[in-house]
């Protein structure tokens, strides 16, 4: 990773890698590809991911002690933070604080992209527990948006 790097036409940047999740069972996001566009230096506490998720298409529903800040790049769609779901277009910012439920869906035509900043030490992603998901399917909002 550089220290300039350069967009292409297609939101990517020249000499990151394109990371593709794959489909498969047991799995818990789908359509989703990742660029981490920030250097991999000490000097810089953070990284700074890039994330697309093609129509139709979901993050991982995950909560975790530490902190997203995500600014939505391109595109819309919907995200659920803690027990709120939020219609999301280009420019728009979501901050996820701890242990806080989280996932992006691009709900429309279009891909939904956003650039997403989390600490360089950080601990790993929950997934739900059955409890968990009885939990949140408590609030009919929730329950219709997510996804496992
Ligand atoms: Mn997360």
């Amino acid at each position: 990773m550089k220290t300039f790097v350069r967009r292409r036409e297609d939101f990517t940047w020249d000499g990151v890698p394109l990371l593709a999740y794959k489909e498969e069972p047991g799995t818990h996001f789908r359509q989703v590809t990742r660029q981490v566009l920030s250097p991999d230096s000490a000097d810089f506490p953070a990284e700074l991911r890039y994330f697309e998720v093609a129509p139709g298409g979901h993050s991982t529903l995950e909560r975790h002690q530490h902190v997203h800040m995500a600014l939505i790049g391109r595109g819309a769609g919907h995200c659920l933070v803690g027990d709120e779901v939020f219609a999301v277009g280009a420019l728009d910012a979501v901050m996820i604080p701890p242990l806080t439920w989280h996932q992006f869906r691009a709900t429309g035509s279009e891909p939904l992209g956003f650039f997403c900043v989390v600490s360089r030490d950080r601990d790993r992603p929950r997934l739900p527990t059955e409890d968990d998901l009885k939990a949140l399917g408590a609030n009919p909002a929730v329950k219709d948006f997510i996804r496992v």
